[in-house]
């Protein structure tokens, strides 16, 4: 007899499992209470995705100007914008990915049930929805129900006037100005976006820099990039009263400091909401960061595994996929494990950011001496040649025997150029290894060729 597994959620997570049980000779079913394909599909990834290729349009075309005959002009400017038809233009992305991914389950055979799962028994599902409530018995469960978007006070008793990550893509109009809270990668990119389309836009974030954690020349040419173009910068600073008055929304901060918006943005972290799941059936605990998982993605309750967002290791709808399928497989015998040292961190402002392993200070802090080069893309053909001189690729070695740890990419197609590199750090590759392949002229990788040698 087959495995009987059911999969709560549909996003990144949920549904290449679904599609790899299937696979594997189980017997899949993955519930849904919302839109098919989860955040990323509906209201992440790709949709902040097609947002921001209007951005880089706008500064394509922006470009254009010096390239002009004398005289003539070009009567554009980016408040000539519809803001219906860039929403439109989404909605067509998302509808487009999200057909494709539901006649592929149709394909399959896959059953989609469609309603909210909860646990109503160690091997028992209720599903409700708008055929009422089903109950369903399962041999695994995977709970990949994924996380929400987080309001920390004082914004927490605000949260119906001010917006988040899910509501910001329906907003009826473009605001004039737009304060975004927190300078993590949702909040950047939405505030490279805004800017790119004339919205005045300002970030308040408590910590002291932009991108917890990230190697610090990268966080200045990112800094300096989106303050060139007129993004301002709060750091440091927290807030301690909001104030909604006649479509104004001000944040008063704790040094007396008021910043004023037409739209405020909450864009300070995810949390995992699992209440009414009964999870407490199941003996399961959890908390805003989700639900713990052995290296296998299995939680305390030996049926039950959990995937992506859920699990709290890594906010990421690509490791997402690669621990949807890890459950998938663990359930069907295998014990494969997630590495999360190869999991490429992604930024699709401009410039563009793209890490993988160590930097320096992680290296350091695990005790390794290390070594990192760095080449400017100022100094490479293409760059010049594209007018993407911004930004650099820096390598870190582990400096006993040239051991690559990882990368900082910023500028270029960093997001693209970064999978190199987690191949070597993956393989465990020297720098040598790295030198000894040909870099094609005149790319962008050549900044990663010429970093070599310094
Ligand atoms: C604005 C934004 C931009 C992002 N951009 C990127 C990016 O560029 N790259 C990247 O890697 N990551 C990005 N992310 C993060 C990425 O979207 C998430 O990491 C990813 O979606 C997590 O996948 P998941 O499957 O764990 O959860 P989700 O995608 O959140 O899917 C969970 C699904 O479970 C369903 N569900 C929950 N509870 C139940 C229940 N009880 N019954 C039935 N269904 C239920 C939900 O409706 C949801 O559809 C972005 C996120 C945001 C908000």
């Amino acid at each position: 007899m087959s495995k009987k597994v059911i999969i709560i959620g549909s996003g990144p997570a949920g549904y290449p499992a679904a599609l790899r049980l299937k696979e594997l000779g189980a017997e899949p079913a993955i519930v849904e209470s919302w839109d098919f394909g989860g955040t990323c599909l509906n209201r992440g990834c790709i949709p902040s995705k097609a947002f921001l290729d209007t951005g880089h349009r706008v500064h394509a075309f922006e470009g254009l100007r010096e390239l002009l005959k004398a005289g003539s002009e070009v009567n554009f400017s980016p408040d000539m914008l519809d803001w219906d038809k860039i929403k439109a233009r989404r909605a067509e992305v998302i509808a487009k990915l999200r057909t494709s991914l539901e006649k592929l389950f149709q394909a399959k055979k896959i059953e989609v049930i469609r309603g909210r799962a909860s646990f109503s028994g160690p091997n028992e599902m209720a599903i409700t929805g708008p055929h009422g409530e089903i109950k369903r018995q399962f041999d695994y469960a995977i709970l990949a129900a994924g996380t929400r978007p987080a309001f920390p006070p004082p914004f927490k008793d605000f949260a119906g006037q001010l917006t988040d990550s899910d509501r910001i893509f329906d907003l009826p109009a473009r605001p004039k100005s737009l304060l975004i809270v927190g300078a993590g990668v949702i909040g950047l990119e939405f505030a490279c976006f805004f800017n790119s389309i004339g919205v005045q836009v300002s970030v308040l974030e408590i910590l002291p820099d932009l991108l917890a954690g990230e190697d610090p020349q990268v966080t200045r040419v990112v800094r300096s990039s989106f303050e060139k173009r007129g993004i301002k910068f709060h750091f440091g600073k927290k807030a301690s009263r909001i104030t909604v008055t006649g479509g104004r929304k001000t944040v008063e901060l704790e040094d007396g400091t008021n910043l004023e918006a037409d739209e405020i943005l909450v864009g300070a972290g995810r949390a995992a909401d699992l209440a009414g799941m009964g999870l407490e059936t199941l003996g399961l605990p959890w908390d805003r960061k989700g639900v713990k998982v052995n290296e296998f993605m299995q939680t305390t309750t030996p049926q039950i595994y959990a995937a992506g967002d859920i699990n709290g290791i890594s906010l990421l709808a690509h490791s997402a996929s690669r621990q949807g399928e890890i459950a998938a497989e663990n359930i069907m015998g295998a014990k494969h494990t997630f590495d999360a040292d190869i999991v490429p961190k992604c930024v699709y402002s401009w410039p563009e950011v793209g890490t993988v392993g160590l930097n320096k200070s992680q290296a350091e802090a695990k005790g390794l001496t290390v070594k990192t080069s760095r080449a400017f893309y100022a100094g490479i053909g293409k760059a010049v040649a594209c007018d993407e001189t911004e930004g650099f690729a820096q390598l870190v070695f582990n400096a006993a025997d040239e051991t690559v740890l990882g990368a900082q990419l910023v500028g270029g197609p960093a997001t693209e150029l970064i999978h190199v590199i987690a191949l070597a750090v993956k393989l465990k590759l020297k720098r040598a290894d790295l030198k000894s392949i040909i870099y094609a002229h005149p790319t962008m990788a050549e900044a990663i060729h010429e970093a070599l040698y310094k």
